[in-house]
């Protein structure tokens, strides 16, 4: 599941080229800011990669992060990665 929060979009369209699976596609309604908002079109490609969470500037995409490949099922994966602390 992806989530696109329509508020904090500008429409820059990033995650739309940086999909690598072409799940997005530019809808004609704009937001309140007035830029074209992108929408999830093919849901069924999408590989939960994470990547277009993370280049979105504004922080307005959620993939599922459970399903990220990178994160698995192994709950023990990198635990620096969420405290910033080192050893
Ligand atoms: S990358 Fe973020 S700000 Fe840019 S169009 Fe996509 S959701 Fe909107
Ligand atoms: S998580 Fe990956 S495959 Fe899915 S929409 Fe984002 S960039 Fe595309």
């Amino acid at each position: 599941m992806i989530y696109i929060d329509e508020n904090l979009c500008k429409g820059c369209h990033l995650c739309v080229y940086m999909c690598y699976q072409n799940v997005y596609a530019i809808s004609s309604d704009a937001n309140k800011k007035g830029v074209l908002l992108p929408y999830v079109k093919f849901e069924e490609r999408c590989t939960d990669c994470g990547v277009c969470e993370v280049v979105c500037p504004d922080q307005a995409i959620t993939v599922n992060v459970n399903k990220n490949w990178w994160v698995g099922e192994d709950t023990k994966f990198n635990p620096k990665f969420s405290t910033g602390k080192k050893d």
